[in-house]
């Protein structure tokens, strides 16, 4: 069966050999399957996000920290998961008492977690699903996750097509992801919490601000306003860290002043749910170990 899962629309024969531009093929990798402490606190809280990091992505950004398995190389000890195995890792986080399972970077694997949820469900899975993505998916897709997936966690990661095409190779982002979130937020709503802080249910919509891009980050808070509630959940995240080798402006963190204009910007608007970052997050610790690690 070819694959048309995402944008790229590339075709690939994966369940005979082939791998797709996202660099996926007919199995599913996973680099890592543990407790991860970095997300946005009503995702982490106390115990950890069960986070499974798939390897394959169907962008190309430059300053990408998860390099080492975006582009669907098999790091040391990835490990190949068919439905069964999957919603094994699923329970065994929830046993660890991962507060919800976070699958990170999922749309390649969209086929296999289709039939893995349910299936963890029915061995006893009993606490919320995360779609952990960069926003570049197809709607048409999103709407078979209807009723499996509990939270989404987009990136909305920029509205340029200049932009989108100079640091992730896809310049119609925008078109994508925006028609995306939109049909996320029709399916799970706002976010909701518990009686803990920690989310149930609903829409939270990222966006990294990059080095001398605030304009950038205007644009999208002011296409999230226009295109949702204002009291959608948005994660401003100040986190961006180079990799080495990166060219100007993206040689470089953000700057205070940078982010204190980006956040400022939210307040003028009115969103009354934004997650702010503290600048001295910005560190190699929120990127863990891809070397196979199933907790
Ligand atoms: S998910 Fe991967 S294989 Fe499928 S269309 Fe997108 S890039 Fe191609």
């Amino acid at each position: 069966m070819y694959c048309f899962e995402c944008p790229v629309m590339c075709g690939a024969d994966r369940e005979n050999g082939e791998y797709g531009v996202c660099g996926a093929g007919r199995t599913a990798l996973v680099a890592r399957a543990a407790r991860h402490y970095y997300e946005e606190p009503p995702i982490s809280g106390t115990r950890g996000s069960g986070a499974i990091f798939f390897t394959g992505c169907n962008m190309r950004c430059v300053f990408c920290q998860n390099i080492g398995i975006s582009r669907g190389e098999a790091p040391t000890g990835a490990v190949p998961a068919d439905e069964s195995a999957l919603a094994d890792m699923m329970l065994r986080l929830m046993e660890l008492g991962s507060h919800n399972i976070n699958l990170v970077t999922p749309t390649p694997h969209i086929r296999l977690i289709e039939r893995a949820v349910p299936l963890a469900k029915a061995r006893g899975l009993a606490i919320p699903v995360v779609y952990n993505t960069n926003g570049y998916e197809l709607t048409d897709t999103l709407k078979r996750l209807e009723g499996l997936v509990d939270i989404y966690l987009p990136d909305l990661k920029y509205v340029s097509p200049r932009l989108a095409l100079l640091y992730s190779g896809r310049e119609d982002y925008f078109d994508y992801a925006s028609r995306a979130i939109e049909e996320m937020h029709r399916q799970v709503g706002l976010l909701e919490l518990d009686g803990e802080g920690i989310a149930k249910k609903g829409l939270i919509v990222r966006h990294l601000v990059l080095p001398c891009a605030v304009d950038e980050t205007r644009r999208v808070l002011d296409h999230i306003k226009a295109a949702l509630p204002i009291e959608t959940c948005i994660s401003l995240m100040s986190q961006y860290t180079p990799i080495p080798g990166m060219k100007k402006p993206l040689d470089r963190r953000l700057t205070r002043a940078e982010y204190r204009r980006a956040v400022a910007y939210a307040e003028s608007l009115g969103f009354t749910n934004v997650f702010i970052q503290k600048r001295s997050s910005a560190s190699g610790e929120f990127t863990p170990e891809f070397d196979g690690t199933i907790e």
